[in-house]
């Protein structure tokens, strides 16, 4: 009895000793262990790899990262070269593309000054070639906007960035004169007309007929809209739709005749080469165009004459079809103070028909019809 007493009460005391002591142990192995410790519970909570979150302590940007959504983009770039402390947020909201060089792109836009959203825009919608062309340029503060604009045209980007950065366009406008090909000279860049047949056809000094187009419905307008005894021709709808026009000019007293209708690749090739000995060349330019790029030779337009000449601003005439022909699917082809657009001189008397839904959008958009089709 005595001697089992006196044993019971040595483990007691035994243990009074070995647990605080353990308890100290054990203190000492977390204290020694608390960064890995650390980074054990920073890697189950962010979702980071244990080398990414030891690169983040090491820049001390654990607390930047800590309650932050999990970025394959920065886990990615923060053990590559590319890393730049000063990005981090940005990192965080780039999305990761599994694409070459990625990190390498992503560094040259975030230095060239885009910012996360920019980055994710062009990621999303361009292709690599476009990538490098934007890496290869000066920043552009509107490139999300125009890459969200419906008529941006990928093809063209570089041109794009090449124009904005050489004219005081804004970014919009800018958009609209490379797409109608105004970045280039006259009759350069030149693209061959697909569907000349199409009632929307645009023919002008970037886009050519070829010399054996002929309309294959060419009519021959009624001889009372004719101009003094003329046989002007246009295709079948727009010659309807002409004499429907001058049928209800008549009703409001205006006057109106067919002057010039289609012409043949020969007859205008003729017209230029004449106006070209009697005016030179510059001049004829501005008003004539080349064989294959005239409008006249689809048979969709029409110079419209009054008793005495073609139409010119101030006649009443030209009021009425201002305000009326777009009713009949007409639109005035070459305005006022829109040459360098058109290529062409203001021409009161040449019109252009496009079906009267197009005339009415040509007409509410105050756009010649170059740009209405660069904005489509
Ligand atoms: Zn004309």
């Amino acid at each position: 009895m005595k001697r089992q007493r006196k044993k019971k009460f040595s483990i007691k005391k035994t243990l009074r000793l070995v647990i605080p002591l353990l308890f100290i142990i054990l203190g000492i192995v977390l204290f020694i262990n608390k960064d890995n410790l650390h980074t054990y519970y920073l890697t189950k909570t962010t979702g980071y790899d244990e080398l990414t979150i030891t690169t983040i302590k090491d820049n001390n940007l654990n607390t930047a990262i800590l309650n932050k959504k999990y970025s394959k983009t920065l886990e990615s770039i923060i053990n590559s070269e590319y890393f730049n402390s000063e990005y981090l947020d940005e990192y965080l909201d780039i999305e990761y593309h599994d694409k070459d060089n990625f990190l390498s792109n992503i560094d040259a836009l975030l230095t060239l000054g885009y910012t996360s959203n920019d980055i994710n825009l062009i990621y999303n919608k361009l292709n690599d070639t476009s990538i490098n062309i934007i890496i290869n340029n000066t920043y552009l503060k509107d490139l999300s906007t125009i890459i969200n604009l419906s008529y941006f045209k990928e093809d063209n980007l570089e041109r794009y960035l090449k124009y904005i950065n050489s004219n005081d366009f804004d970014s919009e406008t800018a958009i609209i004169y490379v797409n109608i090909g105004l970045d280039n000279d006259y009759y350069s860049n030149v693209s061959s007309i697909e569907d000349p047949d199409d009632i929307l056809v645009l023919v002008n000094k970037y886009h050519k007929l070829s010399a054996d187009y002929i309309p294959s419905d060419l009519e021959t307008i009624n001889s009372k809209y004719q101009w003094y005894g003329r046989s002007n021709q246009l295709r079948k709808d727009a010659r309807l739709a002409f004499e429907e026009m001058c049928e209800a000019a008549t009703k409001d007293n205006i006057y109106i005749y067919a002057g010039s209708g289609y012409r043949s690749y020969a007859t205008q090739l003729t017209l230029y080469n004449n106006y070209v000995k009697r005016d030179g060349f510059a001049a004829a330019e501005t008003y004539s165009a080349r064989a294959s790029y005239s409008e006249h030779q689809t048979g969709l337009a029409m110079d419209i004459a009054n008793k005495t000449d073609f139409i010119s601003e101030g006649d009443k005439e030209y009021e009425w079809l201002i305000n009326n022909s777009y009713k009949y699917g007409f639109i005035l082809r070459y305005p006022k103070d829109k040459e360098k657009i058109t290529g062409y001189m203001y021409e009161e008397w040449h019109y252009r028909y496009v079906g009267i839904d197009t005339a009415k959008a040509v007409y509410d958009s105050g756009l010649t019809y170059d740009e209405f089709v660069a904005k489509s």
